[in-house]
């Protein structure tokens, strides 16, 4: 045993373990579930950031099967993730793989953009996202490899060359695919994408099932309840999140009440001179009932919530 540690620590002493032994020969072996007859699932079961028991692999994609090649619509946290979707991808179909479609700026969405590069395709997103990834990107990618003690490691950096506008329907491979911006509800720069015939939505992380609406300090609330609300009356069969399952139109209408409630009771709580924590009991008092059955984090994401909002308030 003390040998066996001792060698353990001189090997680590001289750099011959960096990384556990998962991290360095074990691939991702992404399945693809078929959601519709041209379109693919990959789901992750993992929730919350990179860690090393998700090995980075925290968000889902999806991609698009057309007669002209191969859509994805977000690539994971790391360039070994975008390999393992490209393997699942193969899986499925011999097309080859032409467009990355990266819903926003945060990296669990981009950062395996470098593996379908390789293959030829081409990353489209908008302006403003790529500039929050040529800000943070590196810095994440040194950060997700932490994180997960090295499962994401070797990532290089792969950004967008083609822009969306606000409003823009693209033909790719006889399928009308039409995108339009959230306004920066859930981050500056998000894009849906939308299939009209076969009325599926691809969300990004503007759109959630399992969890509360994933707010971040840079995203816009009003905006995002006009967008939600603006999906909702596209009437959806199919709405696909960036994290947790596949879900339908009752989960955007859900949230969409759910966050003018609590921006209308944080509002008006600040107003009349409410501490935070004052207005976080009375949107849970309030809300709970209704809400708590319908997301696995109720508490913890109101908490959350009221403070960001209350914060907003404040600015
Ligand atoms: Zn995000």
């Amino acid at each position: 045993m003390d040998i066996s540690k001792k060698t353990l620590l001189a090997l680590a002493a001289i750099g011959s373990i960096t990384q556990p032994v998962w991290a360095s020969n074990s691939d991702f072996n992404f399945s693809a579930k078929p959601i519709s007859k041209n379109v693919y699932s990959i789901i992750s079961p993992s929730y919350g950031r990179p860690s090393a028991e998700n090995k980075g692999w925290n968000s889902n994609s999806y991609f698009v099967v057309t007669s002209d090649g191969v859509l994805v619509f977000d690539t994971g946290s790391s360039q070994k993730i975008g390999k393992g979707i490209i393997k699942a991808i193969k899986s499925v179909t011999e097309q080859p793989i032409r467009w990355v479609v990266n819903s926003h700026s945060h990296a669990d969405h981009w950062l395996g953009n470098a593996a379908f590069v390789d293959v030829g395709a081409q990353v489209i997103s908008t302006k403003t996202s790529m500039e929050s990834m040529k800000k943070d990107g590196q810095g994440v990618v040194d950060a997700f490899s932490r994180m997960t003690e090295g499962a994401t490691d070797k990532t290089h950096i792969a950004y967008p060359t083609q822009f969306l506008s606000k409003e823009e329907t693209r033909t790719l491979g006889a399928i009308e695919f039409e995108f339009f911006y959230s306004n920066d509800g859930h981050s500056s720069g998000d894009v849906l994408m939308w299939l009209p015939k076969q009325r599926i939505i691809f969300g990004g992380d503007v759109l959630s099932s399992d969890w509360m609406p994933i707010m971040t300090p840079s995203g816009n609330v009003p905006n995002l309840i006009t967008t939600l609300n603006y999906v909702a009356n596209l009437k959806p069969t199919i709405v696909l999140p960036g994290h947790g399952q596949p879900t339908n139109v009752n989960s955007i209408i859900r949230d969409a009440e759910l966050l003018k409630s609590v921006w209308y009771l944080v509002k008006r709580g600040y107003e009349s001179d409410k501490k935070a924590n004052e207005i976080l009991s009375q949107v849970q008092h309030k809300l709970g009932d209704k809400y708590r059955p319908l997301y696995k984090d109720f508490d913890s994401n109101t908490e959350y919530l009221v403070n960001m909002i209350y914060k907003k308030q404040v600015e």
